[in-house]
């Protein structure tokens, strides 16, 4: 089995953690100074290890090893949300790299490797996971020309410019190049830290079902308007909102989750009655039946609300993700180098995080595995996980990839 070095897991985390320190955590929007930096750092230590290492059009980082034998596709993203932690992404990223590094060191797989990617822009900065659907053919030049980031405004294609990568070819992987995609990643939940597990083996990612429900009243007075007579958006808003909180119980699975992200009222001012609310809605789960049912639920309790009145209520479906499952042999392998390590330390669970992963799927078998994240935090600067359980986990992805490179 190819042999990880603990110490050079924890100093790599470590100096990408540095290249964007924020508090105790990290801030490296894509394409930052601060990001530009850890795609040079990652390419520099792949070109070191041998591989073919390049940053391409949009920002994906690759090495690919110039051997014959049986290759996996390994890696996570480099980038973070706004203010936030230091291993979600750079996680997955450094164990393919020593996983790279194990592999090519263990004579047992000689001929076989480890390929290392950083997808691009994960965390959504310019669009929806534009690396990694980029990197299996499915991003057109026009959705890059359109697209900006979300916090500064600047276009896509001014901040590769500025990054030096305008011009240059994108990259789409050669599935037949590779026994699949394995990416590991902070669980960012408390489930294996709950349950005192230190493995999360992926058996799917969740699907997300969004939308945009809008109920229209009447604006008027809140001082002379009689509360007999009023239709209220923003009390149709707060009903509807109960509603849901009262049904999605009874037709939820015991991991379906579902939130009210925004609510607006407008105007939203103190002395108006509101004329029009408007709530961002959404629900995710592994299983298709599960959603179907909360959709139809949903549904409804639109028509419900319709015909009580007093406001009226529509409903747009603004996002339809369909859950993503993970491969059967990805699964088995990552189980079974767990349990080679430590038995009883791995336990089976879905992701309720989207991750490049579930696009990498549509073109390649793939599989991901779960390190604990301390009292589930994450996308916050607090995030972390012990240095023993991301060096374990860093054990048993290279466990796994060896596996996966026998067949
Ligand atoms: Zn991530």
């Amino acid at each position: 089995m190819p042999t990880i070095d603990p110490g050079r897991v924890l100093r790599d985390l470590r100096h990408l953690k540095e290249l964007a320190a924020y508090k105790t955590g990290v801030h490296r929007p894509s394409l930052s100074p601060q990001h530009v930096a850890s795609m040079e750092w990652l390419k520099g230590e792949l070109d070191a290890l041998g591989h073919e290492a390049t940053i391409d059009g949009i920002g994906n980082v690759f090495g690919f090893a110039p051997v014959n034998g049986r290759k996996l596709l390994g890696g996570s993203h480099l980038e973070s949300q706004n203010h936030a932690g230091w291993l979600d992404g750079p996680l997955g990223v450094v164990y393919a790299l020593e996983a790279a590094r194990a592999v090519k060191a263990d004579p047992e797989l000689a001929g076989c490797a480890v390929d290392v990617v950083a997808w691009f822009d994960e965390e959504g900065h310019f669009g929806q996971f534009l690396g990694s659907r980029s990197g299996i053919g499915k991003v057109t030049d026009a959705e890059i020309d359109a697209a900006t980031d979300r916090t500064t405004g600047t276009p896509l294609r001014e901040a590769l410019r500025s990054a030096g990568l305008e011009g240059r070819p994108r990259i789409t992987v050669d599935a037949k190049r590779y026994v699949g995609f394995l990416e590991a990643h902070i669980e960012q939940g408390d489930w294996l830290e709950t349950n005192g597990l230190k493995i999360g083996v992926v058996t799917a990612i969740v699907g997300s079902r969004n939308f945009r429900i809008t109920f229209e009243g009447t604006q008027n007075h809140a001082g002379t308007t009689r509360m007999a007579i009023r239709r209220d958006a923003g009390v149709a808003c707060a009903r509807f909102i109960n509603a849901i909180e009262a049904l999605f119980p009874k037709l939820a699975s015991s991991r379906t989750v579902w939130t009210t992200g925004r609510v607006t009222l407008l105007p939203g001012d103190p002395s108006v009655i509101p004329g029009r609310a408007e709530m961002l809605f959404q629900f995710r789960d592994t299983d298709v039946g599960a959603l179907e049912r909360l959709e139809a639920g949903l549904r409804d309790l639109v028509a419900k609300a319709n015909s009580e009145g007093p406001c009226s209520v529509s409903l747009e479906q603004v996002r339809k993700g369909m859950p993503v499952q993970m491969h059967p042999a990805f699964q088995a392998a990552t189980e079974a180098a767990a349990a080679a390590l430590r038995p009883g330390c791995a336990t089976r669970m879905p992701s309720g995080a989207g991750h490049d992963a579930q696009y990498v799927a549509e073109a390649m078998p793939a599989g991901m595995v779960f390190v604990p994240s301390i009292g589930g935090i994450s996308h916050h600067w607090t995030e972390n996980t012990t240095d023993e359980d991301i060096v374990f986990g860093a054990q048993v992805y290279a466990d796994a990839a060896a596996r996966l490179l026998k067949g």
